[in-house]
């Protein structure tokens, strides 16, 4: 029919629009690396922050010692404690709990918010084992793992600089009564605590509830995953965070940032925050859809490149990943969320067609972005005689959980790298807001 032969016309030029061919990425991953020169040259002189974290000492493996962290960041927070063994021992043991913050603290003060997470961590603090215990006067530290942009001060201090996770207020009237609760009063939490010393406020509530703890390292996600990922490698240079969002750090050289006045850290290296969702070239694929979904979202004009790598995609990856001859996933999908019923067969298989088109276009341009990074550090190509690996570490639901997304991100990666694919890998790392987050405490302990 003429519906039919218009459908296929949208689907042909949305394809074409998504297109994501190698020299295309060249000129994404070239962009990348432009950026981020320009972001580590001066403050403000890139999309791409490029914060400095005041992490330049990665765990090496050889931290001892019982080490505790807090992650903030989703619908809940986590307490965690590992006792660190060295390089025999390892991780030789971690303990946590997760806790759901009370609705109505989410529309309180922030005061009384650290104080609900002060006063957990305490409780989680008065279950410590025998094994945890240190010697005596030694203070507890921990690393504290806040998954939104802040602006490090020190290891150890920062503001949160803005709000960037997509949900909104319309998404959440959609929800029941108790998400939509939730969901304002994670936004009035985040409004309060814009601009102020998120450890500065903790410390308060840790003194409040009489906890004798240091926070040694505060961190993101994305650096905790670099920490872990070089915990288990040394040859671990770069971390990405595949989610909800998008996100990446790196090992720079501290004599290649220009924006740092201080003085150079002893390793030479300080670890770069990226914030590459930020990230926005004309080389990028960007359709009427993207932009029209990017005027509705919270941020227009924001988070570009983290708006067509990811999302909130279980659905669309079961449908994707429909074995079934007669799609039935792909149809009972349609029919529970979209209310729409009896779906043919055809139908199933455009809306399939859709998935690949978006999800393929999100991992190829993450490849891209990897790349980039690769490029910055002179390690994208194979120099002779020298056989240095790289290795990425990655972490993240979309990355662990889309099968097809992360088929793709790796094979195109090797179509981008050619010969020098062989020295590049691409790892797991599991828990960086967990683990790695107390392995940053161990490695900027007060007792080094
Ligand atoms: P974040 O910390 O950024 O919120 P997570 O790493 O916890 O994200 O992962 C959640 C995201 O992972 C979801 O928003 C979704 O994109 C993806 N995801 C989770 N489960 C699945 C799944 N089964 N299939 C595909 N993607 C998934
Ligand atoms: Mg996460």
């Amino acid at each position: 029919s003429g519906r039919w032969a218009k459908a296929m016309a949208i689907l042909e030029e949305l394809k074409d629009k998504c297109g994501t061919p190698t020299g295309k990425l060249r000129q994404v991953a070239d962009a990348m690396a432009v950026e981020m020169h320009a972001g580590l040259a001066s403050e403000g002189g890139s999309k791409l922050k490029m914060i400095i974290s005041y992490v330049d000492n990665l765990p090496t493996g050889d931290e001892r010692g019982s080490f505790y962290a807090l992650d903030l960041g989703g619908t809940n927070f986590r307490v965690l404690r590992v006792l660190l063994g060295g390089k025999e021992k390892r991780v030789a043991k971690q303990e946590f709990e997760e806790v759901s913050i009370p609705p109505d603290l989410m529309i309180g003060t922030s005061e009384a918010l650290f104080d609900f997470i002060a006063d957990a961590l305490k409780k989680f603090v008065d279950t410590e084992g025998e094994d945890y215990h240190l010697s005596p006067g030694r203070q507890r530290e921990l690393g504290f793992t806040f998954s939104f942009p802040v602006k490090q001060t020190s290891i150890a201090s920062g503001t949160l600089v803005k709000w960037t996770k997509g949900f909104s207020i319309e998404d959440a009237v959609n929800l029941n009564c108790l998400l939509t609760i939730w969901f304002f009063g994670l936004e009035l939490f985040f409004s309060m605590l814009v601009g102020e010393d998120i450890v500065g406020e903790l410390t308060k509530s840790l003194e409040r509830v009489g906890l004798d703890m240091r926070v040694a390292a505060l961190v993101n996600d994305t650096i905790g995953t670099l920490a872990g990922g070089r915990y288990d490698n040394p040859d671990v240079i770069a971390a990405v965070i595949l989610g909800t969002g998008t996100n990446a750090a790196y090992v720079e050289r501290a004599h290649a940032i220009p924006k740092w006045h201080g003085l150079l850290p002893k390793s030479g290296e300080m670890v770069i925050n990226m914030e590459w969702g930020n990230f926005r070239s004309s080389h990028l694929p960007l359709t009427e859809y993207d932009l029209a979904m990017d005027v509705d979202s919270l941020n227009p004009g924001e988070q570009i490149y983290e708006k067509i790598i990811s999302g909130m995609t279980p659905h669309m990856s079961a449908m994707h990943h429909d074995t079934s001859s007669d799609l039935k996933v792909v149809g009972s999908k349609l029919k529970d969320i979209l209310e729409i019923s009896n779906t043919s067969l055809k139908t199933r298989k455009v809306i399939v067609e859709l998935c690949e088109i978006i999800s393929i276009r999100g991992a190829r341009l993450a490849a891209a972005g990897i790349l980039g990074v690769l490029k910055k550090l002179g390690r994208d190509t194979v120099k002779e005689g020298e056989k240095q690996s790289s290795v990425i570490a990655l972490d993240g639901g979309l990355y662990e959980h889309y099968t097809k997304f992360s088929n793709a991100l790796e094979s195109t990666l090797k179509e981008l790298l050619g010969e020098a694919s062989d020295s590049i890998v691409l790892t797991h790392s599991n828990d960086g807001s967990g683990v790695g987050a107390a392995l940053l405490a161990a490695s900027h302990s007060q007792y080094l």
